[in-house]
């Protein structure tokens, strides 16, 4: 893997797109200070994915877009490219070349590309750490970080020397299989303490399984016998039900009787009732009958009281009438009857002398 082209543009002091072509052989940038040597060899630390902000010496991320000058404005986008000579066939799309992109707009939105292809940062770690660039690798070192590296202690730097010529990928695989190994014995070691202490209770647990096949037993002869007594339930609820049905059909038939009884009932109370209007009918007939009797009955009273008093007068009137016509007749009566009274006081008289005469006694 060789770094053979950057392109950069709006990233730091490079307002212009700028592109760097590296040949085979050691490539070597001058100029002045301040001219951004150190710019460049940062442009590839954040198209590598860079996170930290002092790795690119900006204390926030934005601050890695073009600033802006005089007579010149602020980017809104910075961009950087790699190209690589993809010897290994990591690119995707196995292209000869692997173009790494990274992108920030001023608004903060980030890409990452892998042959202008969209990927997340992960992506560009995971290509780059397979082809030995990945994070601690060392590929590049800082202004500030050379003395560091004189300053080294001499296993620091041979860690260093390592990690360069690409031995630190394997030392720490094997540090890692290590690790994996040391953690695999402990997982056995534990695992024999507890194979241990299971065959330690397996006696325990060989009599609790006697006893729980004993209490399956049980189990199972209750349940027996709770059948049975489901069973006989059942036969019992079966004959109380038909004992039910039979009361069921004797009181419907006592039902039925009933009813027609009932109807009959209904039936006569109906003749009754139509008996009873016609009583009714008779009754206010006969009522009205009374009624007009009383009437002729009232009236034929006051025709009597009427008659009656007018016989009172017909009587008195006939009675003056008598008298008139009967008192001559009647002082003639009387006279004649002094005269008969007289005639008759005579007629005593000579009866009296004729009995007299008669008596006498005889001389003798
Ligand atoms: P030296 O030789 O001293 O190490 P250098 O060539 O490495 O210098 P750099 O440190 O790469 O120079 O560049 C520094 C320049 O980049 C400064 O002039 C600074 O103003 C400019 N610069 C840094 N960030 C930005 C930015 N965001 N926008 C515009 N210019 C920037
Ligand atoms: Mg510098």
């Amino acid at each position: 893997m060789r770094l053979t082209r950057i392109r950069i543009k709006g990233f730091k002091s490079f307002a212009d797109e700028t592109e760097l072509v590296f040949d085979r052989g050691v490539g070597v940038i001058v100029g002045p200070n301040g001219s951004g040597k150190s710019n460049i060899a940062e442009s590839l630390r954040w198209a590598m994915a860079s996170q930290a902000p002092s790795e690119v010496r900006v204390a926030s991320g934005l601050d890695v877009l073009f600033s802006g000058s005089e007579g010149r404005a602020a980017a809104g986008l910075a961009e950087v490219e790699l190209v690589l000579e993809d010897e290994g066939g990591v690119a995707p799309g196995g292209r000869p070349e692997l173009s790494i992109m990274r992108r920030l707009s001023r608004d903060g939105e980030s890409a990452y590309l892998l042959n202008r292809l969209p990927v997340r940062r992960l992506d560009v770690h995971e290509v780059l750490a397979d082809v030995g660039l990945g994070r601690d690798s060392h590929a590049i070192i800082g202004q500030n970080q050379v003395d560091q590296v004189l300053l080294a202690s001499p296993s620091a730097r041979r860690g260093l020397i390592e990690e360069v010529a690409g031995l630190g990928k394997f030392k720490r695989r094997r540090v890692r299989a290590q690790q994996k190994l040391n953690r695999v014995e402990r997982q056995l070691v534990e695992a024999r303490a507890r194979q241990a202490e299971i065959q330690g209770r397996l006696r325990p647990l060989a009599l609790q399984a006697s006893a729980a096949e004993r209490a399956a037993l049980l189990e199972a002869e209750l349940l027996e016998l709770r059948l049975e007594l489901v069973l006989s339930a059942t036969a019992e609820a079966r004959r109380d039900r038909q004992a039910r049905q039979a009361d069921m059909r004797e009181a419907k038939e006592a039902q039925a009787a009933l009813d027609t009884q009932a109807a009959a009932i209904v039936a006569r109370r109906q003749a009754a009732e139509t008996a009873l209007g016609a009583l009714v009918t008779e009754q206010e007939a006969a009522s009205r009958l009374v009624q007009r009797l009383d009437a002729a009955v009232e009236r034929l009273r006051d025709r009597a009281v009427a008659l009656g008093e007018r016989r009172e007068e017909i009587a008195a009137d006939a009675r003056a009438q008598a008298a008139q016509l009967l008192e001559p007749r009647l002082r003639r009566a009387v006279e004649r009857g002094d005269g008969l009274d007289q005639a008759l006081v005579r007629l005593r008289e000579r009866g009296i002398a004729l009995i007299a005469d008669q008596i006498r006694p005889e001389p003798g």
